[in-house]
């Protein structure tokens, strides 16, 4: 294990200049406005535990104003603005968020602590293509005419045809994970489709979401079409989620919450798709590519710090290699440099907030008391990084399926690693969670990854590759890790309703 001190980082100046506008206001009918309740709430960087900005505390009030602004928005200029022209506002967004790329990718760190290199070379151009990808949509979401025939009223002429509208007013709902890709990844199809917003970001994570309410007002997207309301879950979640007059929720976050947004969109029926947690089998073969599965395992589990809900967590690897992959692990983790995302030779941040860390330690001693053995981490960065959330990359032995560990979602830098004899007997174990987001398979014998890919219960599989996306591809969870499926063609589904429509030709 490599620890460094804080290295100096240069902040771009827009950043500066984005962080004295404080306090951060919320985003609501094309206005930043104070929350109604006077409240703000201070938000940190991870990397140091320091507060780094006061933003402004919406709840149910500010939700009702944001909401009514989103129907206003929807009913009258946004749905005047033709497809085309829709395209090509979100193009001209897209094309804003990556010219200030640098300065976004070093909020996204400097907020939720991720290393600047996966902000800057993953989570920025995937959010850039998102819009561009949903721009040239815009123009290609139509109904069809259907041949219709009515038993009883035979002979009888009808013209029908479908046409696809939009859903109405969307509440967003997003986690501290990828704070801005995921604002991302549910405005841009939401828009594309001519619906209008209202986003909720994290708790821990309101930063970026607030620079890009800025970037969408630049890039003349009418006001009210998206509307930032910063504040806590049960507090302005809660009303949007529980709010008559929000059409849909999408929600990404824990199973545990998505269970409370379902019950509370019962009072209008409100759509809800959900994108929930993850305890996913990553499946080292002994035939595979052992230098090659070890690096995906690692990455798989160790990317983000561990926060991923596509975290390879559960990494069960065939016995005869078994040694040798957990050996080689264990030496990976040991040369990792953890520091703070800002310093560009960072390997991996710290945890994005006190919380997360004691939920992570917590589950570290829950894996000891219940006999798992601890092989390297399980504790706090020294030195400099003791200030922030920092902890060592975790690896456990000696794990029974029906541990804590092996069982739950711990979203943090921990491992499990356990052997395997059979095909059929891995199948049972990689499917014996509540969850089913994705998996891996690493082997070199295609009829046997194909077979496997086939019985595992995973919304996305990655043969000899993991924690790869894209825009076009869909994403979504088996079993309790969600439903609907968000990217490409997909989300149109989500976010568009279809109405039928006759007409008499008699
Ligand atoms: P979380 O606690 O479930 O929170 C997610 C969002 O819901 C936050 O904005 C949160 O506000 C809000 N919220 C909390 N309670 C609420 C309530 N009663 N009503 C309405 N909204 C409420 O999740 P998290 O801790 O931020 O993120 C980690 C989880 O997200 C993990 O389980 C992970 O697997 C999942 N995740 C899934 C995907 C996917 O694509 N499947 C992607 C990323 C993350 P606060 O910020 O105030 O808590
Ligand atoms: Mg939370």
């Amino acid at each position: 294990m490599t620890t460094t001190a804080p290295a100096t980082t240069q902040l771009h100046s827009d950043v500066t200049e984005f962080l004295s506008k404080q306090p951060h206001k919320l985003l609501i009918g094309g206005q930043w406005k104070e929350a109604v309740s006077g409240k703000t709430f201070d938000t940190y960087n991870p990397a140091t535990s320091e507060a780094i900005a006061k933003v402004a505390e919406a709840d149910k009030k500010d939700v009702d104003e944001a909401v009514k602004a989103a129907r206003k928005a929807f009913e009258g200029p946004w749905s005047k603005v033709t497809p085309s022209e829709r395209g090509r506002l979100l193009y001209k967004l897209a094309d804003l968020i990556e010219a200030h790329a640098d300065e976004l990718a070093q909020l996204e760190t400097l907020n939720n602590g991720k290393t600047i290199r996966e902000s800057r070379k993953g989570d920025l151009p995937l959010a850039v293509d998102l819009f561009r990808y949903y721009s040239g949509w815009t123009t290609k979401i139509h109904g069809e005419t259907i041949p219709v025939s009515v038993p009883y009223a035979p002979g009888a002429k009808f013209f029908h045809y479908t046409v696809r509208e939009p859903v109405g007013v969307i509440a967003a709902i997003i986690p501290w994970n990828f704070p801005f890709l995921m604002a991302i990844e549910r405005l841009a199809p939401a828009l594309a489709c001519g619906n209008t917003v209202v986003l909720k970001p994290a708790e821990q994570t309101p930063l970026s979401s607030l620079r890009l309410g800025e970037l969408i007002l630049e890039a003349g997207i009418p006001e009210g079409v998206v509307n930032v309301v910063p504040g806590f879950g049960p507090t302005a979640g809660a009303a949007l989620a529980a709010h008559p007059d929000v059409d849909k929720v999408t929600f990404t976050g824990s199973t545990e919450v998505g269970r409370e947004i379902i019950k509370a969109s019962a009072g209008n029926l409100k759509r809800v798709s959900l994108e929930l947690g993850g305890k996913s089998p990553n499946i080292i073969f002994a035939d595979a590519d052992i230098e090659a599965a070890v690096k995906g395992a690692f990455m798989g589990i160790f990317y983000n710090q561990g926060q991923c809900c596509s975290a390879g967590s559960r990494i069960f690897v065939e016995k005869s290699k078994y040694d040798e992959v957990v050996e080689a692990l264990v030496a990976k983790a040991k040369t990792v440099r953890q520091g703070p995302g800002l310093d560009s030779t960072t390997h991996m941040g710290p945890l994005v907030s006190q919380e997360q860390l004691d939920r992570v330690t917590g589950y570290v001693a829950s894996g000891k008391k219940e006999g798992a053995k601890l092989l390297c981490g399980g504790e706090r960065g020294d030195g400099a990084l003791s200030k922030g959330y920092f902890l060592k990359p975790t690896v456990f032995v000696d794990v029974k399926d029906e541990m804590k560990i092996a069982q739950e979602e711990i979203f943090g830098p921990v491992a499990t690693v356990m052997p395997f004899e059979s095909t059929e007997e891995l199948v049972a174990r990689a499917n014996g969670t509540v969850y089913g987001l994705v998996a891996g398979i690493w082997t070199k014998d295609i009829k046997k990854a194909f077979r496997t890919a086939n019985a595992l219960r995973a919304g996305t599989i990655w043969i000899n590759c993991y924690n790869f996306v894209d825009s076009a591809a869909p994403w979504g969870g088996y079993k309790q890790s969600g439903y609907g499926r968000e990217k490409g063609p997909y989300a149109l589904e989500l976010y568009t309703q279809l109405k039928s429509v006759w007409v008499d030709l008699n």
